[in-house]
């Protein structure tokens, strides 16, 4: 069976919805696509998250285009999961009204090649049943690739180990008992974990397992709430300016000190992680004040022996257990596991691969990448604008923690900084408008003008110093970054 469509979209996660609102835009009503997801709904990753988990930004930053949510709730409130879900579930409605969608869940993409003016894409259900299909253009939208996370395997047979993905901390079963909670990871999974616990189980013993510790983004800073917005607070653009500005490919250190010093949150001693969460000062006095212990190592086993039963820690340091304690695995779903090089684009311009080998726009969701991409594809100038891709896999291999999280902010300005020379001012505006994601939202209209005329103004020159420290950054770790290379590829000169 051929199926025939104008774009295929593989993914229906938050990447997916935005490569799917963007291609609305510029399709017609009687235009088909196909979207496809190995999940029987849409959602991506949230539809297997844990239940407790909340949107760590205010929930209007969280969306398709600039589809706009029917919640009724105070900008600043976060959308727990099922209303995160709801709202990408309203958000394909909406772009139904706009182009017509052919929805494929429980399909897994197997196969796609661009054969002269099309791509040939093969899917196969669950159960074997398998579909061609010819379209225009085919956009991978794997997005993030979150799975799902397993409890730790522990020696320990007096050891609850349980995944917040599997098993709710508010469950009965968890109240019932009395024993304390280890908690593993001290990152966002393991923040959310804490506060559920910590607000509704006051008085239980809760530790924390943190690593190398992790700081987050100050929502109080980012967002001040009230008329506060019009002159407290830095709008994200000028603060991702300020820091990438600091960057010159060797000091990741000192920039994301500083970074954290002005703009973080953070309640261990150390920080060596950052994975851009957000947390608010009262979220972090809460857990930091709920929390019995907070210890900077790693977990490697819990072991029972003949004295008692013990948590063995990778630096070789012990730690009493009480018998029956809860072991929860937060040590998050990012990142993991390994996958092929692809680039963001293909040779031929027809397919677009969303995904962490081939990044382009990292911030401030994982829908920005999708959400430029796809524009520029449609506009015809995917293979004309030398994008810069950092391979985020091969960074987190070979790179220390914070090299990636100082290098993000130069990428991303570098990039938008060539699309806004490369489209005609009228586009450019268009594309920025509709781009829902984009946490400057946040602050009125006066400051977000100044804050685009900054960039306007700035970024040909800023451009320099942002390749020059991505560049330095490459060298140094031998890490696949800059344009897109193809035999033949315009970009394999480009400066
Ligand atoms: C615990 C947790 C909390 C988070 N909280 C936030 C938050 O509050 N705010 C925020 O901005 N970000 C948050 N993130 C980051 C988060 O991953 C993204 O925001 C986001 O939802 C990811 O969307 P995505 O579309 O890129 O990827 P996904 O949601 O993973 O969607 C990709 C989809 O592609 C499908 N797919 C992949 N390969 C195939 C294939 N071959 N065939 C068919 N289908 C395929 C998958 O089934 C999946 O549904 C969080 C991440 C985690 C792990």
């Amino acid at each position: 069976m051929t199926e025939r469509c104008d774009t295929c979209i593989v993914g229906a996660g938050i990447s997916g919805l935005n490569a799917l609102f963007v291609a609305s835009q510029y399709l017609s009503r009687d235009q088909r696509v196909i979207l496809i997801d190995r999940r029987s709904r849409v959602g991506g990753m949230w539809v297997d998250t844990y239940d407790y988990v909340r949107l760590h930004q205010p929930h209007p930053f969280f969306t398709a285009g600039n589809i706009e949510w029917t919640l009724g709730k105070k900008r600043e409130y976060l959308a727990t999961k099922e209303e995160v879900l709801g709202h990408l579930h309203h958000c394909l409605e909406k772009i139904k009204q706009r182009v017509r969608v052919t929805e494929l869940f429980g399909y897994e993409l197997e196969d796609s090649e661009e054969v002269g003016e099309t791509v040939r894409i093969t899917c196969r259900s669950g159960e074997g049943r398998t579909i061609e299909i010819e379209a225009d253009r085919l956009i991978k939208a794997y997005g993030q690739r979150v799975d799902t996370n397993a409890p730790l395997e522990l020696s320990s047979k007096h050891a609850r180990s349980v995944s917040p993905d599997f098993f709710d901390v508010r469950e009965p079963e968890m109240r019932a008992s009395e024993t304390p909670v280890w908690i593993v990871g001290g990152g966002k999974t393991g923040m959310d974990t804490a506060h559920t616990l910590i607000t509704e189980q006051p008085g239980r013993e809760i530790n924390l397992l943190a690593g190398p510790g992790t700081f987050f983004m100050n929502r109080d800073r980012l967002f001040p709430g009230g008329a506060r917005r019009w002159y407290e607070g830095k709008l994200l653009s000028s603060v991702f300016r300020e820091t990438a500005l600091r960057f010159d490919g060797t000091n990741e250190t000192d920039v994301m000190n500083w970074f954290r010093d002005n703009y973080g949150v953070w309640l261990t001693p150390e920080t060596g992680n950052f994975l851009a969460a957000i947390l608010s000062e009262s979220e972090n006095e809460t857990i930091a004040t709920g929390l019995n212990e907070v210890v900077m190592d790693y977990l490697a086993d819990v072991v029972d022996r003949d004295s008692g039963v013990e948590v063995l820690l990778r630096s070789g340091d012990t730690l009493p257990f009480e018998p029956e304690s809860w072991v929860i695995n937060c040590t998050g779903s990012l990142f993991r596991g390994e996958h092929p090089y692809e680039p963001y684009v293909s040779a031929g311009g027809r397919i677009l691969s969303i995904q962490n080998r081939s990044v382009t726009f990292p911030f401030p969701a994982a829908g920005a990448n999708a959400y430029f991409l796809t524009h520029l594809l449609f506009l015809g100038k995917i293979t004309q604008i030398p994008l810069y891709a950092v391979d985020v896999e091969e960074f987190r291999r070979k790179a220390p923690q914070y090299v990636m999280a100082a290098g993000t902010g130069p990428l991303q300005l570098y990039n938008l900084s060539l699309i806004a020379e490369a489209l005609p001012a009228r586009q450019f505006m268009k594309v920025v408008s509709l781009y829902g994601l984009d946490f400057d939202r946040w602050f009125p209209l006066p400051r977000r003008l100044r804050a685009s005329a900054e960039f306007m103004l700035n970024h040909k020159r800023d451009r320099k110093h942002y390749k020059q420290a991505l560049d330095t950054v490459a060298e140094r770790f031998g890490i696949q970054t800059g344009p897109v290379v193809h035999a033949g590829s315009p970009f394999n000169h480009a400066q």
